[in-house]
């Protein structure tokens, strides 16, 4: 019977009431504050601009972050679409289960809405009503992953703006790197050029996998890893740094203009993929870098970061088991974590 009331303590469910506070905060974060690594991504760009005109408008980005900050009011007038990322520890309990807890992540982006002043962009898609709280059919998106350890959920809020700049394509195996390269250059060149997008941005490349996959992967690469973060693969980290250097060849940057910064960064994901093929999806995080994550914690604590911290070695993790070696389950230290963290 001791155990047993020992087990109970340890397990405390997350409560609706702090969920709720919480992930309301959460999307006030994610629409004024432009995390720490895209603001200096920002800046290192002006300061390295050669074209005068450029070079104002990116100081003007930087400018912009800081009042929206200051001020506590949304960083862009298009304030995206609230969307969440959750990964959820194995011990994580929460109070009236997930039903509940989607219910109030659902709540809390109609509460943002209205206390954060987030521009109501969904609507039907073919009625185009618009309910006016950013909730809907399928909407907020809320995407799930798990983590072997943990008395904690890590819920990531992001307003992704940007209609376009995303492109998906099946390659053949044999157009390999190079064809990849090429897709990605192309896809950005097309949008950069038509005024598609809102450079500089984050570019995700999602390598591999199902169709789906490929693409799903592009969006949370650029959405959910840290500026100057690089893949532990060798060959993908290699292939980051190759396509960055490509994508900013084009100088297709800020506003249209000729620029040194095209894009801030890339980044890649791969998924083991069908041997017959080779699908990639692209996907670009606009200059609105609008994220924020929250880690509850059964106990009651609420931990708020930068870093979502979301892919680690267990999640990239290959074939059927995983050393149960808290060491290991982490994300690999990278300069650009130990700046923010
Ligand atoms: S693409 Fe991004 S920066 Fe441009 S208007 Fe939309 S949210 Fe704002």
């Amino acid at each position: 019977m001791v155990a047993r009331a020992a087990y109970h303590v340890n397990r405390m469910p997350i409560t609706i009431a702090t969920l709720e506070d919480a992930a309301v905060e959460l999307n006030r974060r994610a629409a004024v504050a432009t995390p720490v690594d895209a603001r200096r991504a920002h800046k290192a760009a002006a300061e390295r601009e050669t074209n005068p005109l450029a070079r104002y408008v990116l100081n003007s980005l930087v400018d912009n972050a800081e009042l929206a900050i200051v001020d506590d009011r949304p960083m862009c007038g298009d304030t995206g679409l609230p969307r969440y990322y959750v990964k959820v520890g194995n011990a994580a309990q929460v109070e009236g289960g997930f039903a509940a807890f989607e219910h109030t992540l659902r709540k809390a982006v109609a509460l943002a809405t209205q206390a954060v002043k987030l521009r109501s962009n969904r609507v039907h898609p073919l009625t185009r009503r618009n309910p006016g709280n950013n909730v809907g059919v399928f909407a907020p998106n809320i995407d799930y992953r798990f983590h072997p350890v943990g008395d904690w959920i890590d819920i990531t809020a992001v307003h992704k703006g940007g209609l376009f700049g995303s492109d998906y394509r099946m390659l053949f195996p044999g157009d390999g790197i190079g064809g990849i390269k090429r897709f990605v250059v192309d896809t950005i060149a097309a949008f950069h050029r038509r005024g598609l997008a809102c450079p500089p941005a984050i570019v995700g490349v999602g390598i591999g996998g199902t169709k789906d996959q490929s693409f799903t992967l592009s969006k949370e690469a650029c959405c959910l890893r840290l500026v100057g973060d690089r893949h532990p693969d060798p060959t993908v980290a290699q292939l980051e740094d190759e396509l960055l250097d490509l994508c900013n060849s084009t100088q297709m940057g800020v506003m249209g203009l000729k620029s040194q910064t095209a894009v801030v960064d890339v980044h890649c994901e791969i998924a083991y993929t069908h041997t017959g093929g080779l699908p990639v999806g692209v996907s670009e995080l606009c200059t609105a870098v609008r994220r924020s994550t929250v880690r509850l914690f059964n106990d009651g604590r609420i931990e708020f970061r930068e870093d979502p911290l979301w892919f680690d070695a267990y999640m990239r993790r290959e074939g059927v088991d995983f050393p149960n070696d808290a060491a290991g389950l982490m994300p690999a230290a990278s300069p650009a974590r130990q700046e923010v963290n």
